[in-house]
């Protein structure tokens, strides 16, 4: 496959290139082979991309809200039929299996624009009686939206910004992460030929300062990070600035609480999705699994039965079901975690080495016996690496669950109704699951409390996120005033 994009930015409507740009060598993280060059944007990329974007903007809010629509549910359908070529491409960026991303990414991508699609004429505002009088309102766009992804889901987080955002009648400039800058140019590709006009989604590549200078710059409405906490409070302080509105899709230390009588295969099913799925690189990742004491060694026991059919290798082999880390940088990371792990006194029960040779590939890695004040179960790992710590009573469970600077996502495995509801309610989290882990429908907002964020994306939650109030008094009856 041509990994080479025809440029580096897609800017109002087409590719563009500028060379004097630092060089960005995109890595296939399963060889360590280069498989593009690139260039970050230089100060006349972005200015082009902003220009482009405040003069497209206008018009398309103009459009009527269905045929918005109908722009991004074409995009949606063609997705839909390319993904295969779509899903290859997704695993050169990140090195997730090809058995991952053909049901994943693309396809997710596609899910946010058919839902956005769809919801575009349904975006109205309300009428408002006062006896004669009335006041009516009207939805509509914040103008232009800066959209900055991180390197685990590149077309999903393209996706999951730019469908609401044109829904609504914005503009976008999108910076993909340095680590993964490949599928974002193809879902630019895509809006453009299933009609969008130009200027509308453009996405320049860079690192993190061509991220700052878009925050900055006062073309721009909104900004909305999918990113770490360290960077989201940067993002979200430059915004401030300009009193931009902000989405932050941030970090997280989920908990995953196993009770006693959970459904053993499903439990240790859940465990495996919210630890090992993308290699362990999501962001709601269920990372400190409390596993209640009656059910501790049979969980641990299947776990590691279960893990043995880890299939490591190219993961455009369709039969791999584990990915190498995106980048040899993040490997080192997590390396460096789970020697705290053992340094720190926790019991290493499976995994823990690299794997060598070419790739950055990383064991799938457990650890038991980890208790609240270790660092792999107050850290954010974004890798492979589960924690379980021991609980007794449910009370202690989700004393310990909440204990965290953190609120994304939270799970529980029980078969007593109630407790699971109990436990949902009482989680402090945006996205909760039970007797499931990691599912992420484009109909369910999807956000986090805590550090872990600010806003929602999907479902209609996220209309919300990218279009103001506006108030419009009628009066019905002569005027009157003072003198
Ligand atoms: P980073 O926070 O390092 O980077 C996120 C993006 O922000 C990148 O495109 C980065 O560019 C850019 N950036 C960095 N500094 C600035 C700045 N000062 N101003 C503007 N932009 C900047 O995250 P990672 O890419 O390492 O992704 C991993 C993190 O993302 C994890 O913490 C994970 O939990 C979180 N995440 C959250 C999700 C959610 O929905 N809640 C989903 C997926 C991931 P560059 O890379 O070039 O520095």
């Amino acid at each position: 496959m041509q990994t080479q994009p025809t440029a580096s930015h897609f800017v109002n409507g087409e590719y563009v290139e500028d060379t004097a740009g630092e060089v960005i060598d995109v890595i296939y993280p399963a060889t360590g082979e280069v498989i593009a060059t690139l260039h970050a944007a230089t100060p006349a990329i972005v200015d082009q991309a902003l220009n482009a974007a405040k003069a497209a903007q206008k018009e398309w809010a103009g459009w009527s809200p269905t045929e918005r629509g109908r722009v991004l549910r074409r995009a949606a359908y063609m997705i839909r039929d390319r993904n295969h070529d779509l899903s290859v491409l997704e695993t050169y960026d990140t090195g997730k299996p090809y058995q991952e991303t053909s049901v994943a990414d693309a396809t997710s991508g596609a899910d946010a624009l058919e839902y956005f699609g769809g919801l575009a004429a349904s975006i109205t505002g309300e009428h408002i009686p006062l006896g004669g009088d009335f006041v009516y309102t009207r939805r509509e766009p914040l103008g232009v939206c800066v959209g900055i992804g991180a390197w685990n889901y590149p077309t999903q987080i393209a996706c999951w910004k730019a469908a609401p955002a044109l829904a609504c009648g914005n503009a976008m400039v999108f910076k993909p992460s340095e680590t993964t800058p490949l599928c974002a140019l193809k879902v630019a590709e895509i809006l453009h030929e299933a009609g969008l006009p130009a200027g509308l989604f453009n996405v320049v590549q860079g690192y993190g300062a061509v991220g700052a200078s878009l925050i900055s710059d006062p073309r721009v409405d909104k900004v909305s990070l999918t990113g770490s906490v360290p960077t989201g409070r940067k993002v979200y302080a430059a915004a401030a600035e300009g009193l931009r509105h902000v989405t932050m899709e941030l970090g997280g230390k989920s908990p995953l609480v196993i009770f006693d009588d959970a459904n053993l295969e499903n439990a240790v099913s859940g465990a495996i999705m919210a630890n090992f799925y993308s290699t362990g690189q999501v962001c709601s990742n269920g990372t400190r699994v409390f596993v209640q004491g009656g059910i501790k060694e049979a969980f641990l026991e299947r776990l590691v039965t279960r893990l043995a059919n880890v299939k490591m290798g190219d993961p455009q082999d369709p039969e791999v079901n584990f990915g190498p880390m995106a980048s040899e940088r993040q490997r080192d990371i997590v390396e460096g975690f789970i020697e705290k792990g053992v340094a720190e006194g926790a019991r290493l029960v499976t995994g823990g080495k690299r794997v060598e040779g070419p790739g950055s590939f990383l064991e799938p890695t457990v650890f038991a016996n980890v208790t609240d004040d270790m660092t792999i179960a107050r850290d954010e790992i974004f890798g492979p690496v589960m924690s379980v710590l021991d609980f007794e009573t449910e009370e202690e469970a989700l004393a310990r669950a909440n204990a965290t600077e953190f609120g994304l996502s939270a799970g529980v495995f029980t078969s007593d109704l109630t407790r699971a509801h109990r436990m949902a309610a009482g989680f402090e989290a945006g996205t909760c699951f039970i007797n499931s882990y990691n599912d992420a429908p484009v109909e369910a907002p999807f956000g986090g409390m805590k550090l872990s964020g600010v806003g929602r994306e999907n479902s209609k939650a996220a209309i919300e996120h990218y279009s103001q109030i506006k108030s419009i008094y009628v009066r019905m009856s002569e005027m009157e005033a003072p003198f």
